[in-house]
């Protein structure tokens, strides 16, 4: 008999519903794209944006700018982290996230993860004990949450200013708080192939308004900060619009046009993400090889894609399962191999950070596979994506 294969797209998003391309369409017909291009009395898309974002994150302030990338660098920088600062942060990440410690000249100390892809904190605190680091850039890769409330704690500690890389956690909670709410600034992705799509672009939130104006004028607001949706009152600006300098990472209006329809849609979508998750978890549970990262009961995840490892393959044999669930349609990212691919790079491949000795992560990463859980797909979709997966698990040799 032939083996079932899958023939859904990994990388297929859902369309944008007509609200959105509506609101998109209004903008285009408007001309006016940029940001601060008002008529007056009129607050525009990327204001309203803000402020919706704030009110559903439970901020008091919000920010949009151009990217992900640009969030985090422009938080570094507002945090005060200046040239050949210590920046502590995760091991395992994304590569945008040493990018924009590179950029403000910073470098970085990588801490390890442990097997359930969290910031192993016996390592975090032997590191911020020795370095003296003052930041954590803190991400949440794959939407694993650390236990948040530990992590306060040693934070107040070693006197760590916390910045909240939530790329992957948008609507994610521990204990029933937004993720991006536990340091000074929480950092969001509107990438496509994170929780709402622009394209491109980024958003920040705080609850601290000199900060805030600090990251405003560093966004590239000029002297136009008072047309902000969701930012500090004119007083917090009387210093930053002098020492901060315009890195012009602004949003545009036909973005925020766009993604204000998606926050409304987000709850939803975040249960929607999570019963295929569950849908795949379940499958994979069912193989004595694979193991699924422990989700603690305090998180609130957003199951947007799902990860797992298979402890006793080596190299070979972990290409051979990306291989064989490839011949499936299933595309699965292998995070061990010696050379970047795609979107994944591994520690070793940044080149510009210090080298760094991390076995306990590399140990993790030698065996982890990825993969993403687009919502075009079905529940079914997933459990027979869970299911080839454990049958071609199954057929390779340790
Ligand atoms: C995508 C991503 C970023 C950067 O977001 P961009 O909008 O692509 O710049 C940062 N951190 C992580 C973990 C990401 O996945």
């Amino acid at each position: 008999m032939d083996k079932r294969k899958f023939t859904g797209s990994f990388t297929q998003q859902e369309p944008l519903s007509d609200a959105a391309i509506n609101a998109a369409t209004a903008v285009l017909q408007s001309g006016r794209l940029h940001r601060y291009n008002l008529t007056p009395g009129e607050l525009g898309e990327v204001a309203l944006l803000e402020q919706e974002f704030a009110a559903w994150q439970g901020s008091r302030y919000c920010l949009a700018v151009a990217s992900g990338g640009q969030a985090i660098q422009i938080s570094l920088r507002a945090a005060g982290a200046e040239a050949n600062d210590l920046v502590l942060t995760n091991a395992f990440t994304l590569a945008p996230v040493p990018g924009a410690i590179h950029a403000v000249g910073a470098r970085p100390i990588l801490v390890e993860d442990d097997e359930d892809l969290r910031l192993d904190f016996d390592d975090l605190a032997r590191k911020a004990e020795t370095s003296g680091a003052r930041f954590l850039l803190l991400s949440h890769m794959r939407g694993h949450l650390c236990d948040m409330d530990r992590l306060a704690e040693l934070a107040t500690q070693f006197k760590l200013t916390v910045i909240e890389d939530c790329a992957h956690t948008m609507g994610a909670t521990w204990n029933g708080i937004r993720s991006g709410n536990f340091g000074l600034v929480g950092c969001f992705s509107t990438q496509t192939y994170k929780h709402i799509n622009s394209g491109e672009g980024g958003l920040l939130t705080s609850n601290d308004p000199d900060f805030m104006a600090r990251a405003t004028m560093l966004s590239g607001s000029y002297m136009l900060y008072g047309r902000h949706g969701a930012g500090p009152d004119a007083e917090h600006f009387a210093e930053a619009r002098y020492t901060m300098p315009n890195m012009s990472a602004r949003m545009d209006a036909l973005r925020a046009a766009i993604l204000r329809p998606q926050i409304a849609l987000l709850d939803e979508n975040v249960a929607r993400w999570n019963r295929r998750y569950l849908a795949v978890a379940a499958e994979l549970a069912k193989s004595n090889r694979i193991v699924c990262p422990v989700r603690p009961e305090a998180e609130g995840m957003v199951g947007s894609s799902i990860q797992f490892r298979v402890p006793d393959l080596g190299e070979a044999g972990c290409r051979e399962v990306v291989e064989r669930a490839r011949l499936r349609g299933v595309e699965l990212k292998w995070f061990g191999g010696a050379e970047p691919e795609g979107f994944t790079s591994a520690h070793q491949s940044w080149r510009y950070v210090d080298r760094q000795q991390l076995p306990q992560t590399d140990r993790v990463l030698a065996t982890l596979f990825d993969m993403r859980l687009p919502l075009t797909f079905s529940q079914r979709d997933c459990s027979l994506i869970g299911q080839i997966i454990c049958e071609e698990v199954g057929e390779v040799r340790q």
